[in-house]
């Protein structure tokens, strides 16, 4: 049998800081509270409350965060401000969410709201916006606007389009980066036709799809490297309307168009202008897997 000191060698005030990481990291998952402390550790908890004047001041001094042992003092919009501000100066030009700031002071979202109202207004409070000013948007982005406006209104879109849905890059971004809507287009018309001329996609090795847009209306995996041009020549080609139903953006705001396969992406169809299509968000979700067009058999998947 093995004995085991229970108590600590010595009461100095890092031994005892130590004692508390110690059961801190002894515990993995749970949360450190004062009882459990005092059923694990080698020394009481009053005897860290003697010491440091407080359980909260010697898990402040041991390093230990809130979301390890979440302090029972009483939440301060005092503490909330400093700890957003502190938050803002690390990371600065990203928005600042209820639940970084909540998960930081080891609360639970929703809890900060709760108690100090809207979270527009706290941000406010430290000179913060909700969406900050300013986001640079890369170019392929700004690319990747037009072309969703393109499609959605099955013609080339106009600058005042830009300040509506589905738009999510503004006029500023435009401006701010060509000087002017008409430029911008033509660097987008540039970006289709260059790219066309140097794509050699049906040779590039097959990637894994990954998600372009975590919206659930773009559950499907749209491999990234179907490239913006290959995209823009897909829809050009199928002028904007699902290949399958005829369903366009332009006659009915709710249409979603994606490019689809016709050989699955998932099975090495690859990405060329005659393996991709046009198909309504509809249309390609009653597709599936299936391969059509290769047995007859299959046919049965098209009679929808
Ligand atoms: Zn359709």
């Amino acid at each position: 049998m093995k004995f085991e000191l229970t108590t600590l060698d010595e009461y100095s005030d890092e031994s005892l800081l130590a004692e508390l990481r110690r059961v801190a990291e002894s515990l993995q998952d749970q949360r450190l509270t004062r009882d459990r402390f005092d059923s694990l550790g080698r020394v009481h908890s009053s005897t860290l409350h003697k010491r440091f004047g407080s359980w909260t001041e010697a898990l402040d001094k041991a390093g230990i965060s809130e979301s390890v042992a979440p302090r029972s003092r009483v939440l301060s919009r005092d503490s909330v401000l400093k700890t957003l501000r502190e938050f803002a100066e690390k990371n600065p030009g990203n928005s600042v969410t209820e639940k970084e700031i909540a998960e930081r002071l080891g609360l639970y979202r929703g809890a900060i709201t709760r108690r100090f109202g809207k979270w527009e207004s706290i941000l406010a409070e430290v000179g913060l916006n909700p969406v900050p000013l300013g986001r640079r948007y890369t170019d392929q982005e700004c690319f990747e606007n037009i072309l969703t406006l393109w499609t959605h209104y099955g013609r080339q879109p106009n600058f005042g389009e830009l300040k509506h849905s589905p738009s999510i890059v503004g006029p500023k971004a435009y401006i701010h980066r060509w000087g002017g809507w008409r430029a911008s287009l033509t660097a987008f018309v540039t970006e289709i036709s260059e790219s066309s001329e140097l794509q050699t996609e049906s040779v590039e090795p097959v990637q894994p799809p990954v998600f372009q847009n975590d919206h659930p209306k773009y559950a499907e995996p749209v491999p990234r490297s179907i490239s913006l041009a290959l995209r823009y020549r897909v829809l050009v080609r199928d002028k904007f309307r699902c290949v399958i139903c005829g369903a366009s953006p332009a006659k009915d705001g709710t249409v979603e168009l994606h490019i689809d396969h016709i050989y699955p992406w998932s099975r090495g169809g690859q990405n060329t202008e005659e393996n991709l299509r046009t198909l309504c968000f509809k249309c390609n979700l009653g597709k599936g897997d299936k391969v059509e067009n290769i047995q007859p058999d299959s046919q049965d998947a098209l009679r929808e």
